[in-house]
């Protein structure tokens, strides 16, 4: 049963026409689906219902052909097809006993359009806020006008399609955003000059939306109230006196606030409940419900902000996206079954890179429909076969618990006394404190099967393995980052280094082998791991060089939108850095880069040279033990596998994936249909 505390959590919530059976609340969060990839995402939304979400809601909604946001994978209500589409989702969210929310979104100067090559319109001409060379057609009286229609329509197109609440969407640098704000809107008419004149528009599609929807759906307004780096007070203030000005108009309002770094902020930077200073003042001015996010995992801390009129529905999107049945643990009374988010944003790289979501923690998000895969449920096991999994990084301990949750016997030996391998290296590196979870949560699932046995300092070898006598073997020994200097930018080893124990690796640091001195650290490998061992070493005190062939430090985590912090992060700590060059030699005393444009050399003084390039996989005892699985003439196992990043390294998502994977095919027929099913 429930803790007690925890009751209050499961309360009914009035919205409207509408009610929430409790206060579980999946914001509009992007999936990476969008109008292309309608059934992914249906069954992605009605797994969330079925883990106990009161109200789940889709991602940003096109309401016209006018916004249309690819490569980003915008949802879409333009015609009957989109409502047949979107009638898969909330069939699927109704059947759980959920209400299914839409996003209803105009981009204005945000979308270039690139796919319906429609003119933008935006309260201004402002450049394009992607980077596009394009601009929107200022919004004449006619433009506002139509756009009324477009947002009307959609929303009883919304309707049709069996929505509960529809949004108007006033913040995120959209279009309504542009209206409110005194900075972007400078028009002479009746939607420019003073705040209510600036509020009209937005006022006017609430009031359209009611019209035209309100007596079967909840009216919900999506408002930033500022937290902005540097945002004027005034300004600030102006968006208490509107919210305080339309606060009884909509039927609940959903607060966030405009610095996408802090709102959906990585674990690095972040922490739970971050926008509770910002909402302190929002229940004290409306009767209606408040909705914020936090990335909340602790029922005790989402317990307090109801407790304490902080909100009324607990926001989530990546909690949800890392355990979709949160509410269910929570109300069945096992909250340490949660699978916690752990805030690295691989969520988030789907909506750039305009590909279906995937998560660290929850190999099976985006999966539930392709697959078929279910986060809390696997089938049962095929044999009676045992498996030894070699190798208790997240791939292995994924693979161990899963095939745990089949019925296998398994065997799980690590060669250290640490179980979690580069989760719980780099657990330990400023700021990634709460990748651990990775590890935390499947050992303690591990922990409650009788028929998975850990053997720590085991390092097997080829005999040891095959005198197990397992069934099934499956290596998860992952990867070595590499030291001569082979990477993105130089696919080969450097002839130019001379050997020396000044050049060092991210595995070096992490073991707390440290340099003393100046230091470079050569980042070829983009992601997060360069910018995270140039902050250790230089709050380490010692003076830092970071050098990459990239134009920005850590040009990957544009995606995982934490590029701007990681930079501004090391500039603020004293890191010198040198983007657009490349390594050329290093001698022990200096370290020579060229930059890519001209070819330019200089070189940099330093002690040491860390070297963040490409990672070698552990797969000896792989091929070792594949060489006598080819040469005996009995077949010693049944099958050899590898797994993770002794297969191929990649991030600890594909890891974990890798193991997940491994252990759903087991001793199962593949799905030949499988690879064609990307609707
Ligand atoms: P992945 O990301 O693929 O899970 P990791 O590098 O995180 O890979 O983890 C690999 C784990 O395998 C490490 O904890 C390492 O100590 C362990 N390991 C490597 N070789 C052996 C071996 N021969 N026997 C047992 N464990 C091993
Ligand atoms: Fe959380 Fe990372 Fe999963 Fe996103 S990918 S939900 S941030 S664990």
């Amino acid at each position: 049963m429930r803790d007690a505390r925890h009751d209050l959590l499961f309360e009914p919530v009035q919205i409207g026409p509408v009610t929430a059976k409790n206060r579980f609340y999946q914001v509009p969060h992007c999936t990476g689906m969008g109008w292309l990839r309608p059934k992914m995402a249906a069954a992605l939304r009605g797994m969330k219902a079925e883990g106990g979400w009161g109200v789940v809601c889709t991602e940003w909604c096109s309401i016209h052909p006018a916004s249309d946001d690819l490569p980003y994978p915008n949802a879409a209500l333009w015609n009957e097809d989109h409502i047949r589409d979107h009638a898969l989702m909330t069939e699927a969210v109704h059947s759980h006993g959920a209400l299914a929310g839409v996003e209803l979104w105009f981009g204005g100067a945000s979308s270039a359009n690139h796919y319906t090559r429609e003119t933008a319109i935006d309260v201004a001409s402002i450049p394009n806020l992607a980077g596009h060379p394009y601009q929107p057609r200022a919004m004449g009286k006619s433009d506002i006008r139509e756009l009324r229609r477009w947002h009307r329509e959609a929303a009883l197109r919304a309707k049709e399609a069996d929505f509960d609440i529809v949004y108007v969407y006033a913040t995120h640098g959209y279009l309504l955003s542009h209206f409110l704000s005194a900075q972007t809107n400078l028009r002479t008419d009746e939607y420019g000059g003073s705040m209510e004149n600036r509020t009209r528009l937005l006022r006017e599609l609430i009031e359209d939306t009611k019209d035209a929807v309100g007596d079967r759906c909840a009216v919900a307004v999506r408002y930033s109230v500022g937290g902005d780096d540097g945002e004027a007070q005034s300004l600030t203030q102006e968006r208490r006196d509107r919210l305080e000005m339309l606060a009884e108009l909509p039927d609940l309002w959903d607060i966030n606030i405009n610095n996408y770094y802090q709102e959906m902020g990585v674990s690095r930077f972040i922490k739970e409940g971050s926008l509770e200073e910002h909402m302190s003042f929002v229940k004290s001015v409306t009767t209606k419900p408040v909705v914020t996010v936090g990335r909340f995992t602790s029922p005790d801390t989402m317990a307090s902000q109801i407790k304490r009129g902080v909100v009324d529905f607990i926001g989530a999107a990546r909690p949800s996206i890392a355990d979709p049945f949160l509410p269910k643990k929570i109300e069945e009374g096992r909250p340490e079954d949660i699978r916690e988010c752990i805030g690295c944003n691989i969520c988030y790289t789907g909506d750039g890179l305009g590909t279906p979501i995937r998560c660290t923690q929850n190999p099976t998000m985006g999966e539930e429909w392709r697959r078929g895969w279910h986060p809390e449920l696997i089938a049962k096991k095929h044999s009676d076969a045992s498996v030894l999994v070699i190798g208790a990084g997240p791939a292995g301990l994924e693979a161990a618990r899963a095939l745990g949750q089949r019925g296998y016997q398994v065997m799980l030996a690590e060669a250290t006394r640490e179980l979690g391998g580069r989760v719980t290296r780099e657990s330990s590196l400023p700021g990634l404190g709460e990748w651990r979870r990775v590890r935390d949560y499947r050992l303690g699932q591990i922990e409650q099967m009788p028929n998975v046995e850990i053997f720590r300092e085991s390092e097997l070898s080829v005999d040891e393995v095959l005198s197990v006598g397992a069934g099934h073997v499956v290596i998860a020994t992952g990867a070595t980052w590499r030291a001569d200097g082979f990477g993105r930018s130089h696919p080969f080893p450097f002839k130019a280094l001379v050997p020396s124990t000044n050049i060092l690796t991210p595995d070096d640091i992490m073991a707390g082998r440290m340099p003393d001195g100046p230091t470079v650290v050569y980042d070829d490998d983009s992601f997060y791991m360069g910018g995270v061992i140039a902050e250790k070493l230089r709050r380490a005190n010692l003076p830092v060089v970071l050098v990459t062939p990239e134009n920005t430090v850590s040009a990957w985590c544009k995606y995982t939108s934490e590029q701007y912090q990681v930079q501004k992060g090391l500039l603020e700590l004293g890191v010198e850095i040198k983007t657009a060059h490349s390594l050329l030699a290093y001698d022990g005393r200096e370290v020579m880069i060229s930059c890519t444009h001209t070819e330019h050399q200089q070189s940099i003084k330093a002690d040491a040279l860390i070297m963040v390039t490409a990672r070698q996989p552990n797969d000896g005892l792989y091929h070792a033990l594949q060489q006598r699985f080819e040469s005996e003439e009995q077949s010693l196992l049944h099958s050899l596998r590898r797994i993770g990043d002794c297969d191929a390294p990649a991030i600890i998502a594909a890891a974990v994936y890798s193991g997940h994977r491994y252990a759903r095919e087991l001793d199962a027929k593949p799905d030949p249909n499988m690879r064609c099913r990307v609707e």
